[in-house]
């Protein structure tokens, strides 16, 4: 965990001293299950883990945003009063947006100050930028002393990512920056948003994930080009199917009665959507009873699908993933994130996790990092 003293430290630094300031924090998270899902509508399964930005804020007297990030070294400086044009491709864009679409929505922001820090890696599919926003809406909105309403703010920080870095995301990753529960894994509904909390028991089990350190350039686009896709599939579908808004809406057994009226690569992004929504719902259960050979099979078969159907995996996922199938006590692994590099996600016994360490060392490169991670909570005040 970063150290809060350390950010207060800096915030001193910056603005001069750090009386009266608050100090916030969200965490990233790691999606057991339940891929390219949320944005039609389906189901994730997605832990919030204990690596966080932490944000250390001061209400100002007048409508000036100044955010400091220690990771960059960099200012940006902006203000609520006055919209300027948005310029793609600034960190600050993401609290930009945070601050604005808050405000959009009816909280009260009003000028701050904030410092941050983050220890969750960044462009490694462990979801920086939703930790990064949830925890500046966090120090927002309880500066301005207003109910923490985090579903209103999550929903708040996914659009304000859409309007000012145009990766048009869904809601999982600030839901469970959100939502995020100690020694627990989300089960989320992306449409109702009702969520149940299943126990991650890591007495038996280590959570482990392995950092490709590899983010390929396509990843944004191509992550816009898989949601347009799934656009394309469901007005085909609708034609008939009558009533379906989304691939959630759709059987296994419906789609393959109309496959010819669909493209092929159509057919295969609807294809593993929807039986990712099957495969969530069943690792879910899995999760809950225990049952880790049952959890380990959707592990997998959610990792084909999205190598073969989805067309998101990566060569170093696959050898990462591949690596782990061969190695003694490993209950599950997969890629995690929108893909194209960043993370897989594995769940091995705790008496097996230095031998699967070394292993996966051996196959990708002594370069290969691996953290061990644990459920953790969402955004809150600390100190
Ligand atoms: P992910 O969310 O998977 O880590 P994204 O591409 O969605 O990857 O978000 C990463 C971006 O978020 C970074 O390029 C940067 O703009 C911003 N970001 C995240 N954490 C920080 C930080 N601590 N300081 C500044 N910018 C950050
Ligand atoms: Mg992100």
């Amino acid at each position: 965990m970063v150290a809060p003293n350390n950010v207060r430290s800096e915030f001193t630094q910056c603005f001069g001293d750090d009386s009266d300031v608050r100090v916030f924090c969200a965490p990233g998270r790691v999606n057991l299950i339940g891929e390219h899902t949320d944005y039609n509508d389906g189901f994730v399964l997605p832990i919030a883990i204990d690596r966080n930005t932490v944000v250390v804020a001061r209400a100002r007297n007048d409508s000036i945003i100044r955010v400091y990030s220690v990771n960059r070294k960099q200012e940006g400086t902006f203000d609520l009063d006055h919209a300027t044009p948005i310029q793609k491709g600034q960190w600050t864009n993401y609290v930009e947006g945070t601050a604005r679409l808050l405000r959009q929505k009816g909280f009260r922001i009003g000028g701050t100050d904030i410092v941050l820090e983050s220890d969750v890696p960044v462009g490694a599919g462990l979801s920086s930028s939703a930790s990064l926003e949830m925890a500046v809406a966090a120090a927002l909105v309880r500066l301005g002393d207003q109910p923490f309403d985090r579903e209103r703010m999550a929903l708040a920080c996914q659009e304000g990512e859409h309007e000012y870095t145009g990766a048009m995301i869904g809601i999982m990753d600030q839901f469970a920056a959100a939502f995020g529960e100690e020694g627990h894994a989300l089960l989320l509904d992306c449409r109702s948003l009702e969520f149940i909390a299943i126990p991650v028991l890591l007495e038996h089990h280590a959570l482990l994930v392995c950092d490709t350190g590899v983010k390929h350039d396509l990843a944004a686009s191509a992550y816009n080009d898989r949601r347009r896709e799934c656009a394309e599939a469901v007005e085909i579908l609708e034609k008939f199917i009558p009533g379906i808004r989304a691939l959630r809406d759709v059987s296994e057994s419906k789609l393959n009665a109309y496959a010819t009226e669909l493209p092929e690569v159509l057919y295969r992004r609807a294809h593993h959507v929807i039986t990712e929504n099957a495969r969530t719902l069943a690792a879910a259960e899995a999760l809950q009873e225990r049952q880790y050979t049952v959890l380990a099979e959707l592990m997998y078969a959610s990792h084909e699908s999205l190598r073969k159907d989805y067309e998101v995996s990566s060569p170093e996922l696959d050898l990462l993933v591949d690596t782990a199938r061969t190695i003694p006590g490993v209950a599950g692994s997969r890629m995690t994130g929108g893909g194209f590099g960043g993370c897989t996600v594995s769940f091995v016994e705790q008496d097996r996790a230095e031998e699967f360490m070394f292993r996966m060392r051996e196959a990708y490169g002594t370069e290969l990092k691996v953290y061990t991670v644990r459920a953790s909570p969402g955004a809150e005040e600390i100190c």
